[in-house]
């Protein structure tokens, strides 16, 4: 199984403390993490193991979605800052409408993405 980690600036803290809470889960049920560029590098600092892609702004989202369509991402969590502006808005609209494309179960905030982990348990 494959989990696509993404969190703009604002809920980068919140997702690194988020998937070090499951971290022993992720490992225990072999899931591998992908992230975007910086979200990857914020998890890699603190320890965990992640494969990167471009940042977001420059294309991160687009290839984690083009890893959706190849039917390579099995759920995707994407921790979105509702109050902040991001150049690449129209990436992320992209990989949001792809999950639903492809039913691709998507989680925009924590308390969401805690229910999907529940499902994984
Ligand atoms: P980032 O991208 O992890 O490289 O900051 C996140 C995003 O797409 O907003």
């Amino acid at each position: 199984m494959t989990i696509a980690i993404i969190a703009h600036n604002g809920k980068k803290p919140e997702m690194v403390a988020f998937v070090k809470d499951h971290a022993n889960l992720f490992q225990e049920k072999q899931i591998t993490l992908i992230a975007t560029g910086t979200t990857g590098s914020h998890l890699e600092r603190a320890g965990l193991e992640v494969e990167r892609m471009e940042s977001g702004p420059m294309g991160g989202d687009a290839q984690i979605a083009s890893r959706m369509v190849e039917g390579n991402v099995d759920m995707v969590i994407f921790f979105r800052d509702p109050l902040g502006k991001h150049p690449h808005e129209v990436d992320v609209n992209m990989l949001m409408r792809l999950c639903d494309v492809y039913n691709i179960p998507l989680a925009t905030n924590p308390a969401a993405a805690q229910l999907f982990i529940e499902t994984i348990k």
